[in-house]
């Protein structure tokens, strides 16, 4: 399975902060969004072009334009800190919305919420997920979006832990990953070390 390292100095700047547990919540929402905001662009850098002719106000011009239709769909609720990034990026994206909720004690994640946009076999699908740990919420939300028709799916994560990178591999071997960090492992409550510790409760101040 592709794991798309992402390397760009402005997303590791982003998550240097992300990590610090002294970043306020108001900063980490803008640090995600600046981070995602380059997992985006490194994720749809394959997207198909079509030629397009336009008058600019001298005379015809040649271009490109993206011939793709994108549907991006956060896991909720941490996902929700990514969404906006990528539609800044492409903003006639669709959007679906999955809601998978990690049992505190078991780490097992169970879908609460879906509503996904129709028509999904020529469309590239974003999940948008920030810790890819245990995998369960992404190997759920893939699998939803395979079953409503999704043929190109890619993850985006914040950080990435092994053993969801093997979760997600074993599962779904054509799903690549973007992802600027693999941490070194989960600790026995399935966070990710060294991580950034839970990322709604950071993102929205409920810790
Ligand atoms: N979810 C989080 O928010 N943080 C982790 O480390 C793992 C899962």
């Amino acid at each position: 399975m592709p794991v798309h390292l992402i390397q760009h100095p402005v997303a590791h700047d982003a998550l240097v902060l992300l990590r610090d547990k002294s970043t306020s919540s108001s900063h980490f929402r803008r640090l995600a969004r600046r981070l995602s905001l380059v997992l985006a662009i490194e994720a749809t850098r394959t997207l198909p072009l079509a030629a397009r002719r336009v008058q600019t106000p001298l005379e015809p011009a040649d271009g490109q334009a993206l011939d793709a239709d994108i549907v991006v769909v956060p896991v909720l609720r941490a996902g929700l800190g990514m969404v906006e990034a990528v539609l800044e990026l492409i903003p006639h994206a669709r959007v679906g919305h999955i809601g998978l909720q990690r049992d505190e004690r078991t780490a097992v994640a169970s879908q609460y919420y879906a509503k996904l946009p129709r028509d999904l076999s020529n469309s590239t699908a974003l999940v948008v997920d920030p810790m890819l740990a245990t995998g369960g919420s992404a190997v759920s939300a893939v699998t939803a979006l395979q079953q409503a028709g999704a043929r190109d799916i890619r993850l985006l994560c914040i950080v990435a832990a092994p053993e969801g990178i093997a979760a997600v591999e074993a599962a779904h071997p054509s799903v690549h990953i973007y992802t600027p960090a693999v941490d070194r492992e989960l600790n026995a409550q399935k966070f990710i070390l060294p991580g950034l510790g839970d990322f709604g409760d950071r993102l929205y101040g409920t810790l």
